[in-house]
């Protein structure tokens, strides 16, 4: 038989570069003080074309420009249109477009103390903090990531702590930020433990990149500490099938060892996933790795973005292929985040009622009449 494309060597091998050393790369210390922050560094990795060498001058000082080290090294040195490049280097698309809009879930109208997002009755996104190992450029939390003005002093933690205690119907307290792995292993466990010291908080969740864009970070040490809060949900954030490394997925592993459901929240990007094809080997890839897609996000209308987006309907088009075309917990739901929460995209596959039947179109166009009799 001959061999398809995904029985290639997975997940791939992501080397380490020429004269760095092995401790020094596995370091989560060494990989963050070492990052990406300027023109030269790039040019170590990639050979920049002058509008992203332009871009790097002109834009960086709009939003961070900084990329650890080993997500540099999966970029592309020769292709401007590498899918890991485009999510990191600035391009001078981004200084085009003004239309969008800094924040554009109203998230700073739906905190109630600072940081913490409050959309629905039982659930929060609490925001720990507001550094990321590197920045994506099409990032939904551009006006606050590497802002000093957004970070969080331990004594605003415990302001958000006290809100959360005094307000028993939070059941389900979402970790993100920036990414809360930034923090030490000791201030997570602070926050964790206080987090379960309050009776009502069942659930606890991080949504955290850096099993893809520093999976170094996720070490045995941290795994167990995590596991000692359970139960503790972890959504990462891979958004093309190169991300998926043997570095990438042993992170994932160890997190699904420490018996943490994994699941994946990506965004759907112009020329990065935005095709029916790679969008399936992307979705079938993470659960080999035992991750499950849980969201695709509609890229927002936010500034400096906009060369991201895609027609909504071209979306749904995406996901629709998938149906009944791969395992159906491999597809996440497509979804717009709106100020009133997360709005699922999908098309109706209810054609109408025909008296006592309800007509239902099957993933592959087939009509079926289900008997179905009103009350
Ligand atoms: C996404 C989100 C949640 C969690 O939503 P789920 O659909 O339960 O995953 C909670 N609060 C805010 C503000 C969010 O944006
Ligand atoms: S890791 Fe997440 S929060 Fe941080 S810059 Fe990227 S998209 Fe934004």
């Amino acid at each position: 038989m001959e061999a398809s494309s995904s029985s290639a060597v997975f997940p791939a091998p992501a080397p380490i570069p020429a004269g760095v050393d092995r401790a020094d790369w596995e370091s989560f210390a060494w990989q963050m003080q070492n990052r990406v922050r300027d023109l030269a560094g790039l040019e170590r990795w990639i050979e920049p074309t002058p509008d992203e060498a332009r871009a790097v001058g002109d834009l960086a000082r709009r939003f961070r420009f900084v990329i650890t080290p080993y997500y540099a090294s999966l970029m592309d040195p020769l292709d401007p249109d590498c899918p890991i490049r485009r999510q990191v280097v600035p391009s001078p698309l981004e200084g085009e477009d003004d239309a969008g809009l800094a924040d554009p879930l109203d998230e700073v109208l739906h905190s109630p103390v600072k940081n913490v997002i409050r959309v629905y009755p039982d659930r929060i996104a609490f925001c720990v903090n507001n550094e990321c190992a590197l920045y994506c450029r099409f990032c939904l939390r551009k006006r606050m990531v590497g802002e000093t003005g957004w970070s969080m002093q331990k004594r605003e933690l415990e302001v958000a702590l006290d809100w959360i205690a005094e307000n028993p119907e939070i059941r389900d307290v979402l970790l993100t930020g920036g990414d809360p792995l930034i923090f030490s292993d000791d201030r997570l466990d602070w926050l964790l433990t206080r987090l379960r010291g309050i009776p009502h908080v069942e659930l606890i969740r991080l949504g955290t990149r850096l099993p893809v864009t520093l999976p170094q970070r996720v070490t045995d040490t941290l795994c167990r500490m995590l596991e000692r809060h359970h139960p503790i949900w972890v959504n990462t954030h891979f958004n093309h099938p190169k991300e998926i490394t043997e570095a990438a997925a042993e992170a994932c592993r160890r997190l699904v060892a420490a018996g943490i459901p994994v699941g994946n929240q990506s965004v759907l990007m112009r020329g990065i996933n935005d095709d029916p094809a790679t969008m399936k080997t992307l979705c079938e890839q993470l659960v080999r790795i035992r991750v499950r897609p849980y969201y695709c996000y509609q890229a927002q209308l936010l500034e400096g973005t906009g060369h991201f987006r895609v027609p909504i309907e071209r979306g749904i088009e995406i996901f629709s292929a998938l149906r009944g075309r791969t395992s159906g917990f491999a597809i996440p739901r497509f979804v717009l985040d709106t100020p009133h929460g997360k709005v699922p995209l999908e098309p109706s596959s209810l054609v109408g009622r025909e008296g006592d039947e309800v007509v239902v179109r099957a993933w592959n166009g087939e009509l079926w009449r289900e008997p179905n009799p009103l009350d």
